[in-house]
């Protein structure tokens, strides 16, 4: 199975790529993990991502793609499949998407378009907190800690990350839903796009996904 997932900030995308690669077996290529990957690494194009990193740059498409194509190269003949997330970001990439996967005999089954609204967003991600100490996750309604403000696990002070102030998730919203339009548009083309409303949470989003890959795998056989 080759799946591409869509969503925009506060969708549960992450939530949704965890459960989904056990579930399926599939290969996560994640672009913010591969890239911190392939850094740690010190493999040649780790080398080349940090100089962009390091000189405050973004990492060109060309070389994020040439990095997706390197890890689809390597595992193409195993058979597990892919859940690609973070990618593609352009309709560009999309298409060098479809090419390298033709390349290698496979193609995508669906892109996942997790829609979610901005009134359940905000709330989902302004009431986030984490600990200054170990990092670990909060949420004041659905996830609080057993005393406001204390982490649970080491007793750290908890904060709201900077960019998870309801301003700047308007911005990320309206740049997120332009930037993923042409891609979306790119999917629907191919008859290959799925959507399903993100706003129910985690629990409703996997049924209506187990229903999709039911469909898929009825199509396929
Ligand atoms: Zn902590």
């Amino acid at each position: 199975m080759i799946i591409v997932l869509l969503g925009a900030p506060g969708a549960g995308k992450g939530t949704l790529a965890g459960a989904l690669k056990d579930q399926l077996g599939v290969h996560h290529i994640s672009t913010g993990d591969l890239i911190r990957l392939e850094i740690k690494g010190g493999t040649a194009i780790g080398l080349e991502i940090k100089r962009y990193v390091e000189s405050g740059g973004l990492v060109p498409d060309e070389v994020v793609t040439r990095m997706i194509e390197g890890k689809v190269v390597t595992t193409a003949n195993d058979g597990k499949g892919y859940m690609f997330d973070g990618f593609p970001r352009t309709s560009a990439q999309a298409l060098d998407l479809d090419k390298i996967l033709t390349k290698n005999k496979l193609a995508i089954d669906f892109a996942l378009y997790m829609e979610a609204s901005l009134d359940v967003v905000l709330p989902r991600l302004t009431g986030r907190r984490v600990c200054k100490k170990c990092g670990a996750l909060y949420h004041l309604t659905n996830m609080p800690s057993k005393k406001a403000g204390i982490c649970d696990a080491c007793g750290g002070d908890l904060y709201q990350r900077a960019d998870d102030n309801e301003e700047t998730i308007k911005k990320r919203m309206t740049v997120y839903n332009e930037s993923t339009k042409p891609i979306i548009d790119h999917y629907k083309a191919q008859g290959k796009l799925k959507t399903i409303n993100a706003d129910g949470g985690a629990d409703k989003v996997k049924s209506e996904l187990l229903k999709i890959l039911s469909e898929v795998h009825e199509k396929r056989s």
